[in-house]
Parts: structure tokens; sequence; C-alpha cells
């Protein structure tokens, strides 16, 4: 019976509505099909009295009217007949009675079609023709709007306009943003233009910066504006394909539902902590970092990827089509921060930001494989925050820790000045940058409700 048993749709267009109608077959079919037939009607006639009056015009018809069901057959059969050009507008009324036996008693169709009593009539859908019944006016019926293909209306997209929502969210590192929305909409426009048939590369983009400064925070924002997914993945924690632990291929796994036609949509996939897989630095079940380095690096260059299903019976192999997916990998890269700011001010063991802007060669030298630093175009440094800019975020309206502590709580207490100097020298003392202030103020609202200062009725 196609659609018409789906539960409890409830039709809130007509092209929806004409689909259903459509897989009503039965209409036509022999009479021996009756109780299947009086069922499928039912179940339209339920759906037309609960759909939106408003949208549909044929069911605010019915309820203004309050239609019978018999009145409400006569409609949709005639209506239907008349779009499927089965019959002209006039039909014989003894015809329409045997078909409609089935749903209405004789004696009910015989007022509905010769005392001209019903709304059908007294609202001109309906006329009686000498002995026929004509169809003035279709209610709902338009053959034109017959399965005609959604058009999804072009989103034009202004790189300013973008930059202006992010600084909504991600407050200082001015320069970063705009390189990183840079790349972003150079990633868009190529794959606008592949759509076209034109071939080009990636543009992989590389962030460092200290700890808890946005990194990744700017990259998901910025998917989040963009209406793009967005997968957080942790270098550290990929292993050697064939050592115990993730395969860097799990990275695109979050993406693989999205996928179509074996192509993954264009999307952005973050991966963060590149600096811990340094070369020389300790991995998992041994497996050499360097190994991880090299099956990143066959990641972010392929066009295709080779994806192992997780079948619990036997493996499949499927190839993926990974063009449209934008690579952005981050890490704190700290000590090389540090040795850059020693040699810019004199021996400190302070990690001062340091206005060098560091190099590929730079990474290669601090443990990173050459043939991965060639894979990125955009190589884009964060600052660690000053004061007055954890400030800023502290406040901020969008999404700042008071404002989700406010939010989460229902509350507008005001948390005393001395109190927010302290976190904030605090957050400048620990180096753990936006994210050593979210954790703060988290213990602050800790205590506070251990304190049973804030009540919650659930
Ligand atoms: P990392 O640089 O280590 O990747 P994140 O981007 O994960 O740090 O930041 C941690 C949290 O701190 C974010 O979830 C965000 O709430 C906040 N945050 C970090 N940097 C900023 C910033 N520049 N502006 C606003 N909030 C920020």
């Amino acid at each position: 019976m196609g659609k018409t048993t789906k539960k409890q749709t409830k039709y809130t267009s007509r092209a929806q509505l004409l689909e259903d109608l459509f897989a009503w077959n039965d209409l036509f079919g022999p009479a021996t099909k009756e109780e299947q037939y009086r069922e499928s009607f039912q179940k339209i006639y339920a759906r037309l009295l609960r759909s939106n009056g408003d949208k549909l015009p044929i069911a605010g018809f019915i309820q203004k009217n309050k239609l019978s069901q018999a009145e409400v057959w006569l409609l949709l059969r005639v209506s239907l007949l008349h779009l499927k050009r089965m019959l002209p507008s006039l039909y014989e009324i003894p015809a329409l009675m045997k078909a409609g036996e089935v749903i209405a008693s004789n004696r009910e169709l015989v007022s509905i079609l010769l005392d001209r009593k019903s709304a059908l009539f007294t609202e001109g859908i309906f006329a009686l023709v000498g002995g026929r019944v004509e169809l003035k006016r279709n209610l709902f019926i338009i053959p034109t709007i017959q399965r005609k293909k959604v058009q999804t209306k072009k989103r034009v997209l202004n790189p300013q306009r973008v930059l202006a929502q992010l600084n909504k969210y991600v407050i200082g590192q001015d320069e970063a943003k705009k390189r990183v929305v840079a790349g972003v909409f150079e990633h868009l426009t190529k794959c606008a233009r592949a759509k076209e048939g034109q071939r080009f590369n990636k543009n992989n983009i590389f962030i460092s910066g200290p700890t808890g400064t946005g990194k990744s925070y700017m990259c998901e924002c910025l998917a989040k504006i963009l209406n793009l997914p967005f997968v957080h993945a942790d270098a550290s924690q990929y292993t050697q394909t064939g050592y115990v632990g993730m395969d860097v291929g799990d990275i695109l796994r979050p993406l693989a539902n999205e996928a179509k036609n074996g192509k993954l949509p264009i999307s952005i996939v973050f991966i963060d902590e590149i600096d811990k897989i340094r070369q020389g630095s300790e991995q998992k079940g041994g497996a050499a970092s360097t190994n991880v380095q090299a099956e990143l690096l066959r990641l972010i260059e392929s066009t295709f990827y080779r994806l192992e299903s997780r079948l619990p019976i036997g493996k499949s192999v499927c190839k993926i089509d990974i063009s449209q997916v934008l690579f952005i990998v981050g890490g704190a890269f700290e000590n090389l921060q540090v040795k850059h700011a020693d040699k810019a001010v004199g021996f400190t063991t302070e990690p001062v930001a340091t206005n060098r802007i560091l190099t590929a060669d730079d990474y290669i030298s601090y443990g990173m494989m050459p043939e991965l630093m060639g894979r990125f175009s955009y190589f884009v440094q964060l600052k660690g925050l000053k004061k007055d800019e954890l400030r800023k975020i502290l406040f901020n309206p969008y999404n700042g820790p008071l404002q989700q502590y406010k939010e989460l709580l229902h509350t507008s207490t005001q948390v005393p000045c001395e109190v927010i100097e302290h976190l904030l020298n605090n957050a400048c003392e620990r180096h753990l940058g936006a994210r050593g202030l979210h954790q703060q103020v988290g213990q602050l609202f800790q205590e506070a409700f251990l304190e049973n200062k804030v009540q919650i009725e659930i």
C-alpha cells in the first residue's frame, strides 16, 4: 500500500498528499479488494482531518464544511480521476455511485449527488449537469506540481561576513582568524570548481600556538558558521596500522555516514596534538611516531582513501573519495615557541610569545616529517592570550564561561570584581589560556553548588 501505511504522517504539503494518493492504487482495483479499499480510505481520511488546513486547501475545506466520509471520498475520487486524465470533468452518476458503494451507503451517495445539499455543491466544487456530476473547481490538485524537484537555494558566502561572525566567538587572534578563513574559502572555491571538472591540490592548514588559545575552537566555530561537518581528532590517539589502538583512517569514520556516492561531503577535519607525534616521542604499544606521521601524510595527500569496515565478521575495504575534506592540523609546539622566545629576549624560562613567524623548517627541526610538512600550504600561528583578551572571553555574551554558567543555572548573580581579577591573574600565570579560565569558572560554580547557593528543580 505504498506510503499510505506509513504511520501518523501529517500532510504539510500538497505534494506529499499527492504522493500518498497516487500510492492508493487500489482505488482503481477490482471490487474484491473492498476491505483494503475501505481501510486505505479511512487512513487518508484520518490524515486529512489531522492535517493543517492552512497549508492544504482540501483539508481546510473538509474541516470547515465538516464533510462526511462519503463526501470526502467523492471529492478525492473525482479529483484523482480528473488528475489522472482518466475521465473528463463530467462523471456519470451511476458509475460514481457504483464505485462509492464500498465507502458509503447508496442512500448517502444519492443524497450527495442528487439532493445537492452537500458543501461540494453549495460551495461550487461540483455541479450537476443533466444526469452527470461536473467538477467545477479542483481544490488541491494542480497537475504541474506533480513530483516537482524542490530547488535548494544556493548560499552565497562572503568571507568578510563570515569573519565578522567568527569575531563574535573567537576573541583576539585576528591575523590567524583571517588566514584560516581565507584557507577555508580557498578550499570551498576549489570544491565548487572541481564540480565543473577542474582538479586542484588541497590547501591544508597547519596551526601552532600555546594551549587554550583557540586552535581547535576557531576551526569548530568556523565549521558551524559555514554549516560544514566537523571532526576533531587527537593525533596522539592513533597508532601505526597493525598495532593495538586506533588507525589513522578512523579519523574519517564520523563522516562515513554522510558519504554520497562514495564521496565524503565538504568538511573540516581538525587533527589536534600533532606535536605529540614528533619524531622520537613515545607511542602507545611501541609504534614509531614517524610511522604514524607517514600514515597521516597518506591520509592528508590522498584523493581516495581505503577505509576498512568494522564488521564483526570478516573484513571489507571500501574506497572513499576524500577530496572535499579539508585537513587542519594543530599543536602547541611549546618548546619551540619558548626556544624562539629565548632567542628573542634572552634566557628566560617563561614561555613568552614570539613575534617571529615559525616556518616549516622550524617544525621539521622539532621532529615533524619534511614530507608531511610539504602538504600544508597555510601556516598559522596563534599567540598567547593577554589579560585583556581573557577578560573579553570571560564576559563574552555569546559563549563566555560566565555566560555559559549563568545560562545553565538561570542566574544573574554577579561575580565580585576581586574574584574576576583573581581568575584572570591565575589564568595568565598558569599559561592555560582560555581553557584555564573555563576550568576556574567551573570550579567556582562547583563550590557554589556544594555550598548550596544554587538550587535546581528537576
Ligand atoms: P587549543 O588552542 O588548545 O586547541 P581550544 O581551542 O580547544 O584550545 O580552546 C579551549 C576553550 O577555550 C574553547 O572551547 C573556548 O571556549 C575557549 N577559547 C580558547 N581560545 C579562545 C578565544 N581566542 N576566544 C574565545 N574563547 C576561546
